[in-house]
């Protein structure tokens, strides 16, 4: 025992340290909460700098306190995207309705957030690049619990032991592999699997969105603003989940121009543009739904734990709530077995009510038969004479609690 009677191992005032693999959007806002709570944060992130790559994603509801809070949301609300029109084409490009964004997105005009993804993650980095440790183009090789702590092997061979570790390393996390086993058994794959992409606005298009379908398939040009780029999306059904064929990106290059030869309106010069791509994104459309998001002295945040797709258009509202809540539930509790299971206790529901929102119609936007292609454009063309849409409750279910501050 120490003079002061505590025993010598145990310091009750000690920074606890902390290991994040990933900076995307929850790896960062879990970094800026767990800094001001007073942990000593490590991030460690695969790639060689910040990915800033991606589609327009939203931030709403619960998730627009907590970049409050952060106090990021006027930045964010300078780099919302304002779009002014969506216009959904058939499969000869006619004009089917042409709709306010938000009567599409169920989000609420002047309130809920629509940014780049890249922008989004360049102004969460920003708030912690001085006060947390990034580790780029490292992760994570090994990790070996103990009572006292978690010992980790980087793939650079460096080695560093840590009290706690957070997977905040995205849908396929490695972190959740190296701790759950694989994948598969977590995803529910949606039907769908989808290609993202950049390419020229050769097309003159400005702050809005086109969305052109066929039964099964569809494609998107995205104008985020008035510059020469735009968001290309290329999305198709599936019954089985090609697996193989997203392995590799030749296969992947293959398997969309494939789907979609012999598509009319603009397609063929998307597939053109899709081939050139440097910054082509594949994936299927799925979900990770898991029993529990830690194992012992590791847990998990963000798409990691609980991706919703991007069906939903939450992934990065949950990323920034689920952040907020894990870091403060370890500033709250001490010990990180009470702290897990409260973080879980009150995110859980949040998270279901969110992932439910595709079982209640919203890949609508996808129909993969002509019938429902049908009734989809009838059901638009409704909503061309009805007022924005209010938000969906599932966006607000979270009330947050204060954050606890640091002991
Ligand atoms: C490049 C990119 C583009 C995206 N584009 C879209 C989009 O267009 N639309 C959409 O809805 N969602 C997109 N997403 C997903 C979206 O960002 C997430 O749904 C959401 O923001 C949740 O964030 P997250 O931090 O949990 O996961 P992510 O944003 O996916 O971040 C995970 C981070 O972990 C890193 N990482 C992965 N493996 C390791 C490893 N072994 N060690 C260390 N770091 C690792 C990744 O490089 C990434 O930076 C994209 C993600 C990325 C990375």
């Amino acid at each position: 025992m120490t003079p002061t009677g505590l025993p010598m191992t145990v310091s009750t005032t000690a920074k606890r340290e902390i290991l994040i693999s990933g900076a995307g959007i929850s790896g960062p806002a879990l970094a800026y909460w767990l800094h001001r709570s007073g942990f000593t944060v490590t991030v460690v992130e695969k790639a060689g700098a910040l990915r800033d790559g991606g589609y327009p994603i939203d931030i709403r509801g619960t998730a627009i306190e907590v970049v409050r809070r952060m106090g990021i949301l006027p930045r964010l609300r300078d780099a919302h995207i304002d779009s002014r029109r969506c216009t959904f084409l058939d499969a000869e490009g006619g004009v089917v309705a042409s709709l306010n964004p938000h009567a599409v997105a169920g989000s609420v005009e002047g309130q809920d957030l629509e940014v780049r993804r890249g922008d989004l993650a360049a102004i969460l980095y920003a708030m912690v690049r001085d006060d947390v440790e990034f580790l780029f183009n490292d992760s994570i090789d090994t990790l070996d619990q103990s009572e006292q702590g978690v010992d980790v092997t980087f793939h650079s061979g460096r080695r560093r032991t840590f009290d706690l570790v957070v997977g905040a390393d995205g849908m396929h996390s490695p972190t959740r592999e190296s701790l759950f086993g694989p994948e598969e058994q977590f995803h529910r794959y949606l039907g769908y699997c989808f290609a993202i992409f950049t390419m020229p606005n050769t097309f003159g298009l400005s702050h809005e969105l086109m969305l052109w379908n066929t039964p099964g398939k569809a494609a998107a040009l995205y104008a985020v603003g008035d510059n020469d780029e735009l968001h290309a999306f290329l999305n198709f059904h599936q019954p089985e989940p090609p697996f193989d064929a997203l392995r590799d990106p030749d296969a992947q290059r293959d398997l969309v121009a494939r789907i979609f030869a012999g598509a009319g309106w603009e397609i063929p010069r998307m597939v053109n543009a899709m081939r050139d791509a440097d910054d082509l994104f594949v994936d299927m459309v799925g979900q990770i739904r898991m029993p529990h998001w830690s194992s012992g002295r590791v847990a998990l945040v963000g798409d990691a734990a609980y991706a919703p797709s991007f069906l939903t258009g939450q992934g990065s509202s949950l990323a920034l709530v689920g952040a907020y809540m894990l870091a403060n539930a370890l500033s709250a509790n001490r010990d990180h077995t009470a702290a897990f299971a409260a973080y879980e206790r009150d995110v859980r529901g949040f998270v279901a009510m969110n992932q439910a929102l595709v079982d209640n119609g919203e890949a609508t936007l996808f129909p993969t038969t002509a019938r429902a292609l049908e009734q989809r454009n009838t059901m638009l063309r409704d909503l061309v004479t009805m007022p924005s849409a209010t938000a969906r409750p599932a966006h607000s279910a979270l009330t947050l609690p204060e954050f606890v501050p640091a002991p």
